[in-house]
């Protein structure tokens, strides 16, 4: 079987957000407009189709990074995107970062009313570290209350980035009619039938002409900045073609020079499909990120080409039991290098054994798909894997590689768990291995005073849900005691002792086995030292350990 879609037809993205600004309505929609559901489900009804495990129905929020592929039609062309949800609870942003390790690029959305949310930051400086170009998506256009140009401004101010209209909305609040379309100077209006599945294109209203024409302006001078040729044309008063625009766009977004913005209500079914055209216009392909990096055995860097015919090489970013067989594991690996087939062995570089894939699957939104091959740039889960756990490398055995590790930092916070029996006990245990497959980012310790097992994780919500996942899942019959919190001290210090803790930790921000962050306090106040995973201020002796 050969490749279905040429590499420049594929997308990996991910969607990121603050809570509740509607990353998984988003979701749901994309999902209904590729055709990958044909029941939309609503959040508040619990049935949303990414969120696969139990709390995240009752809790409204997306913990699991399930990987799904859906199609995309644009141009005439067929594009296939392969979606990896991301979790946007600050307790969860180490699930974040994995996802953000093996996707493209992604789509940022924002409340309308909010703009720029504390959460949203986090995510984005973690998507810089990443370098993962983003579009933006100002959702909630339909609240009362939302503000369009209020919210791209704050990507501005606090995100320090350079947003560049593509979009304004047509109308706003319960007056929401659709979005204008700044390149082809156009109005779409949603119907509300069907979902809002189609749309009309019309004449920009009389009203709205000034403010279009304004933002027009902009976004062809971002456009013509992208490229020598444009911006020569531009000076001369030259029209730019829908075309040339839109590479130049493309250009900018790809290189991490400026974020095109859209808008709409995910909710309200209106802006997802012209969101999706841009997904498939800005976003970079396999083929535009840089080839990944590792190391040889032997210890030699190795750099692996995004090609089919390159030694294959693949990442495991997610460990979960397949919701559909309950006993079966699924790895979701991303394939940087060469192609894997089922029914071959493959190389676990991390754990230094073979392993034979027997199964090789695509999950859709309502089905899987059982693969033969999975090829270089493409996202698949294997069925079955007993050694694997997050952040392995997986490899030809005879062309072995280590791909860049994911680093983990440590837990923040503590909760301890005592069985009630031994058969208890023997249970916790088995469940612990079981979940740290699924979760490198928590740790088991013992109270070495007490003896008593300790389960440190990145936050509350985190251990919350792994205390539920025990009792629950793994019907274990314990007393849970009360989290004990570390490292949550707010520091405050200088700018000299930020120039030298920068330098001790090699310029990197990382002193021992905590990520640092040193973000501006109040103007003139000096400077807080934070854990750049999870946000919370770290603990006075790290700082004056760095001093
Ligand atoms: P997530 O936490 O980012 O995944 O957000 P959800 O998709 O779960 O949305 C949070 C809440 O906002 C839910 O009650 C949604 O129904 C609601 N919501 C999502 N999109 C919109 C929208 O466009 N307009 C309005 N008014 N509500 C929305």
């Amino acid at each position: 079987m050969a490749r279905e879609f040429p590499l420049e037809r594929y997308r990996n993205i991910g969607i990121m957000a603050h809570i509740d600004a509607g990353k998984t309505t988003t979701t749901e929609r994309i999902l209904f407009y590729t055709g990958a559901i044909h029941k939309m489900g609503e959040v508040h009804e619990g049935t949303t189709t990414t969120d696969w495990m139990v709390q995240e129905r009752e809790r409204g929020i997306t913990i699991t990074s399930a990987a799904i592929s859906a199609f995309w039609e644009r141009m005439g062309q067929r594009y296939r995107v392969n979606i990896i949800d991301t979790p946007g609870h600050v307790d969860f942003t180490i699930e974040v970062e994995r996802s953000l390790r093996v996707l493209d690029g992604a789509i940022a959305v924002f409340d309308a009313v909010n703009g720029v949310e504390p959460q949203s930051e986090t995510v984005w400086r973690q998507a810089d570290r990443y370098k993962v170009p983003r579009i933006c998506f100002i959702n909630k256009m339909d609240r009362v209350g939302a503000d369009f140009e209020m919210s791209v401004g704050t990507i501005k101010e606090k995100l320090g980035a350079r947003p560049v209209r593509m979009q304004l909305p047509l109308g706003s609040e319960d007056k929401l009619k659709g979005v204008i379309d700044l390149v082809r100077m156009k109005a779409l209006v949603f119907q509300d039938a069907e979902q809002g599945s189609r749309f009309d294109v019309v004449d920009i209203p009389e009203d709205y002409q000034e403010a279009a024409t304004a933002a027009r302006a902009e976004l062809l001078e971002a456009a013509a900045e992208q490229d020598d040729a444009l911006t020569e044309k531009f000076l001369n008063g030259d029209e730019l073609t829908e075309e040339e625009v839109r590479g130049a766009i493309r250009k900018g977004c790809v290189g991490l020079k400026l974020f095109p913005v859209f808008c709409g209500s995910a909710f309200r079914h209106k802006g997802v499909q012209p969101l999706l055209d841009a997904v498939v216009d800005y976003l970079p392909s396999p083929l535009e990120i840089p080839p990944i990096h590792g190391k040889t055995p032997k210890g030699e860097d190795a750099i692996r080409e995004t090609r089919d015919d390159a030694p294959f090489s693949a990442l495991a970013f997610k460990i979960m039991n397949d919701p559909s067989f309950s006993s079966q594991t699924l790895t979701f690996l991303r394939v940087y290098s060469g192609k894997l087939e089922a029914g071959t062995a493959v190389w676990n570089s991390v754990k230094g054994k073979r392993e034979r894939v027997s199964r090789l699957v695509q999950m859709r939104a309502d089905k899987k798909d059982e693969l033969t091959e999975c090829y270089a740039g493409d996202i698949c889960a294997v069925v079955g894997l007993k050694l694997a756990t997050t952040g392995d490398t997986l490899c030809d055995d005879k062309q072995q590689i280590v791909l860049e590790r994911m680093e983990f930092p440590e837990p923040v916070i503590d909760i301890a768990i005592e069985p009630k029996s031994t058969a208890d006990q023997d249970k916790i245990i088995q469940a612990l291995q079981r979940l740290a497959m699924e979760d490198p980012s928590f740790r088991v310790r013992s109270n070495e005073e007490t003896g008593q097992t300790l389960i440190a994780g990145m936050g509350e919500l985190h251990l919350e849900i792994i205390v539920d996942r025990l009792l629950r899942e793994f019907k274990v019959d314990a007393n849970i005691g009360k989290p004990q919190v570390a490292y949550r001290e707010t520091v405050t210090a200088t700018k000299e002792a930020e120039g030298k803790y920068i330098r001790q930790a090699g310029g990197k921000g990382q002193y021992g086995h905590i990520n640092l962050r040193v973000s501006p306090n109040e103007p003139g106040k000096g400077f807080e030292f934070v854990n750049s995973i999870t946000g919370g201020a770290v603990s006075k002796e790290f700082v004056d350990a760095a001093r």
